[in-house]
């Protein structure tokens, strides 16, 4: 393909996109193809000779529309969203134009400068504390996912947890305490803490450990239960060195007691003594409230702890993939993940000016990521981040305040929180199971329509529904739509007609 022709198949491809998104509504949201759909439309390896663009271009409707379900569409109401916008597609367009595994500054520096810059924009317009600025000794770094983010700051702590509480040793001693201590430090979080906590234990070779949450906290982690757990792990000869504290947890968007949190750490693990516990928060989603004031006082607590991320794009009209990670001490990071072999060196690096995030992440290679959420800040400005974040908290108000009104069907668990509503169906008669039995089959039923797309739950042992409307289409007329769609469906399923 040469210039002339990507020319000819962009505009070609753009116009077909802007179609996609002026029409999304009126598609099936979940896909309905069966397993291995796929491998029947096409053949069994490529093409001999190099085909046009315009036959490619065919298959997309008619091979692979089938088989997406379109997060993009107002009718997703399902886990979190996956954000897109046209400045964010645009920021992806030039970060693949510009293509280059950019691990050193000196690989492009505009790379790793937009990253700081913009990430500096975006920890003060989150009102991070001054210490996650690179104008302190902390930093942002752009991260794939907020699983990676977990990782990366868990191998940090573990590395930085054994080399201050064996700093007195050395030799064989060291050698074993180092043993010993590896084979009793355990990671931590509360039962609704997202299982990347639990998967970056795994990774990190550490034990994992979640402490109980109930409905009497709303399903946040208090400063007293977390009390009473690190009690309990110390009388089991456990050596906590990581929590993992969330902000909008994924079954609920519960947000844990940072400031109870932070004073039971400053008597058990107190910061800046070696063997003290890193705290990460975990605002994967909803941490993309913080772009508007009301919620700033959620971060007040954030000087005491370590690691924070969120995914600019799950909530904050970013395509995939942007996790925002900010570190308080970026040298702890540093410590834990550089290596420096003799291919990689050069002045730049060696000279200590600059900053190399390769040192920061789980890959050496790393695209340019920063344009996207550039493009983004400047498009929509403070102003449009805030009225998307509020529009889509009001429509989640509207839809627990439609929920409300049925109360013959539906029971509110918890919510509207951060544009989420988590409910569950009222049996027509009480009995064991009941409630969980008919909350999944209106689950399950409205899914297989697919009209609108919903996910479930498990809190605190009930079955749950939950919607969610943070979608960048979401519109009132479809919440309204989810809801009619939702009664309709209990009322069937109650009544023993199977729709
Ligand atoms: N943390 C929370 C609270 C989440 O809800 C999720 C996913 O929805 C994650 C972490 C994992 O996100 P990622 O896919 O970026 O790893």
């Amino acid at each position: 393909m040469d210039s002339k022709q990507f020319k000819e198949a962009a505009t070609s491809a753009i116009d077909e996109i802007v179609s996609y998104y002026d029409t999304i509504q009126d598609r099936r949201v979940v896909s309905n193809v069966q397993p291995g759909y796929l491998k029947k439309l096409l053949p069994d390896g490529p093409p001999q000779d190099g085909e046009a663009w315009a036959d490619i271009q065919k298959d997309i409707e008619s091979k692979i529309m089938p088989g997406l379900t379109h997060w993009q569409s107002p009718n997703f109401m399902a886990f979190f969203p996956a954000s897109s916008s046209f400045p964010g597609m645009l920021g992806e367009l030039y970060s693949a134009a510009f293509t280059a595994p950019s691990f050193n500054w000196i690989c492009s520096p505009a790379v790793t400068e937009l990253e700081t810059i913009v990430l500096d924009w975006l920890a003060k317009l989150l009102n991070l504390p001054d210490c996650y600025l690179s104008t302190s000794h902390g930093g942002g770094v752009i991260q794939g996912s907020a699983s990676e983010a977990i990782v990366c700051c868990m191998v940090a702590a573990r590395d930085k947890y054994l080399r201050e509480t064996t700093s007195h040793l050395s030799g064989i001693e060291l050698e074993d305490a180092i043993a010993y201590k590896r084979s009793r430090m355990v990671a931590l979080g509360s039962d609704a803490a997202h299982s990347s906590t639990q998967k970056a234990a795994q990774i990190a070779g550490v034990r994992y450990r979640s402490i109980p949450v109930t409905k009497e906290t709303d399903f946040a982690l208090t400063g007293v239960a977390l009390a009473e757990a690190l009690e309990q792990f110390k009388a089991e000869g456990l050596e906590p060195f990581y929590l993992t504290t969330t902000l909008g947890t994924t079954s609920t968007c519960a947000v844990d007691d940072f400031e109870s949190i932070a004073s039971i750490l400053s008597k058990y693990a107190p910061p800046d003594v070696p063997g003290e516990i890193w705290v990460h928060v975990d605002g994967a989603y909803a941490g993309a409230a913080l772009v508007c004031p009301e919620y700033h006082h959620l971060t007040t607590a954030f000087k005491h702890f370590h690691s924070f991320d969120m995914n600019m794009h799950k909530w904050l009209l970013t395509n995939f993939d942007a996790s925002c990670l900010y570190v308080k001490k970026r040298k702890d990071l540093i410590d834990a993940l550089s290596i420096m072999p003799s291919y990689l060196r050069n002045e730049f690096s060696e000279s200590g000016l600059v900053t190399d995030y390769r040192d920061w992440q789980i890959p050496l290679g790393r695209r340019f990521r920063s344009l996207k959420i550039w493009f983004v800040l400047r498009t929509y400005g403070v102003k449009g981040l805030q009225a998307h974040i509020r529009k889509t908290v009001k429509l989640g108000e509207t839809f627990a305040g439609l929920i409300e009104t049925r109360k013959d069907l539906f029971e509110i668990v918890t919510g509207p929180s951060f544009a989420l509503t988590v409910f569950t169906i009222v049996p027509k008669v009480a009995g064991k199971g009941e409630q969980d039995r008919i909350t999944k089959d209106v689950y399950e039923t409205v899914n297989k329509r697919g009209e609108v797309y919903i996910t479930s739950s498990v809190v605190g042992g009930v079955y749950v529904i939950r919607v969610v409307s943070a979608n960048p289409l979401a519109e009132e007329k479809y919440l309204r739509k989810a809801f009619r769609i939702l009664v309709e469906t209990t009322e069937e399923l109650r009544d023993g007609r199977v729709p």
